[in-house]
């Protein structure tokens, strides 16, 4: 073949690109842990289920060397393995799964929604679960971090990896609210935290509250002008290079762990002017729709509030990273998945 689309040259081995059907009771776009685990939950319970899958099966999991908090699988498990058996288990039960083949947009028809490829193609279904993900923007320019993300360098933290470290010696990248905030949490654990930070000040990034906390916390130091040039370690991560960007001085030292904090972008473009989103595009679900914290969302005219994980759009569902306010964890989008499957049947038993 020359120079094929990744379309084409998928469907010449042996991968699905096109739907078998032209209405299906739920479709999930996205295959990362949370579609896969909705695809695994609806197709076990009876429903006719698709997932659309724009790259590879697994999403930003699939991407981790070593998952080692994963419940179940005490040393670890790669992205890719858990990946693989999730597709294999979401088969089993009869979900169809497309990829590589992506959705561009949602659109609504009475009882029916009804989703749009690129390819042109449309299908219909009852319930749509938006599983899309997010992308972490990349910290450029650090050598050694591609062989050591996941392996002591991670983009974001959850409360629960400050444990991981205790009394360790750890570094947050970033000089915004996320950062400072992981990092008062993880000086509780740690034996000292440093926050590196390119520009000159924290104040114009960070909130007031956060950074007279770091400044009362002891074990909290703050290198500004400091950014990562290097990371080391055989299996995992042991030292860091810091470059100093005013004085161009290098210093190299010990670190257990790197948490890297520079934002992440959704991928909710195919949602753009159906499904509300909060100011960095994460869609609102549930109680998060509620204006003024009690009036249902704009458009709504069921008597019901949106469920837990419901969009304002009633019998569209996120799950996942792409949720606003999600713990941003493989064991989260799992849990998100499969509850929206559960809040796919309710919405199902009274439409
Ligand atoms: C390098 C790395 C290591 C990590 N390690 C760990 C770890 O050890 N433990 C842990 O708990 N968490 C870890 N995480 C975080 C964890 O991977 C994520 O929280 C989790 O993958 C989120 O799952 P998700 O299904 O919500 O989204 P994602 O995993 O982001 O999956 C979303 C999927 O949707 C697809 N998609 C997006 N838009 C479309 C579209 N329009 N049409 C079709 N498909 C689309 C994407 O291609 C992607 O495959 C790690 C993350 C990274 C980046």
């Amino acid at each position: 073949m020359e120079e094929p689309s990744s379309s084409e040259l998928a469907e010449k081995i042996g991968l699905k690109t096109r739907a078998q059907m032209p209405f299906y009771d739920l479709i999930i776009i996205g295959g990362g842990p949370a579609g896969l685990a909705a695809a695994v939950y609806g197709a076990s319970e009876g429903l006719s289920t698709l997932l659309i899958e724009r790259q590879a099966p697994g999403g930003q999991a699939g991407m981790s060397s070593n998952i080692e908090n994963y419940l179940g699988f005490p040393s670890g498990l790669t992205g890719s393995n858990l990946a693989r058996r999730a597709v294999a288990q979401a088969i089993r039960f009869g979900a169809e799964i497309l990829t590589p083949q992506e959705a561009v947009g949602i659109r609504v028809d009475g009882p029916y929604r009804i989703v749009k490829l690129r390819d042109g193609t449309e299908i219909s279904c009852h319930v749509v679960i938006i599983a899309c993900g997010v992308s972490y923007r990349n910290l450029d320019g650090v050598k050694g971090i591609e062989k050591l993300t996941g392996a002591g360098v991670y983009y974001g933290a959850s409360m629960v990896d400050a444990l991981s470290v205790k009394g360790e010696d750890v570094f947050m990248v970033g000089g915004a609210n996320s950062a400072g905030q992981a990092a008062i949490h993880f000086a509780k654990y740690a034996k000292t935290v440093t926050l590196l930070v390119r520009g000159d000040t924290l104040n114009k990034s960070m909130s007031r509250y956060l950074i007279h906390q770091i400044n009362e916390t002891p074990n909290i130091r703050i290198l500004l002008n400091s950014k990562v040039t290097e990371v080391h370690g055989e299996n995992r991560l042991e030292f860091i290079t810091i470059t100093n960007t005013q004085t161009r001085q290098l210093q190299t030292v010990p670190a257990s762990g790197l948490y890297i904090f520079i934002g992440a972008v959704p991928h909710t473009d195919a949602a753009v002017g159906l499904i509300e989103r909060d100011a960095n595009g994460f869609i609102l679900t549930g109680q998060d729709l509620m204006q003024n914290g009690h009036m249902r969302p704009r458009g709504w005219t069921l008597d019901r509030q949106p469920f837990l994980l419901e969009t304002n759009v009633p019998g569209i569902f996120a799950a996942g990273d792409v949720r606003h306010g999600s713990t941003k964890r493989v064991a989260t989008g799992v849990g998100e998945g499969s509850i929206a499957v559960q809040l796919a049947h309710q919405y199902l038993r009274r439409v």
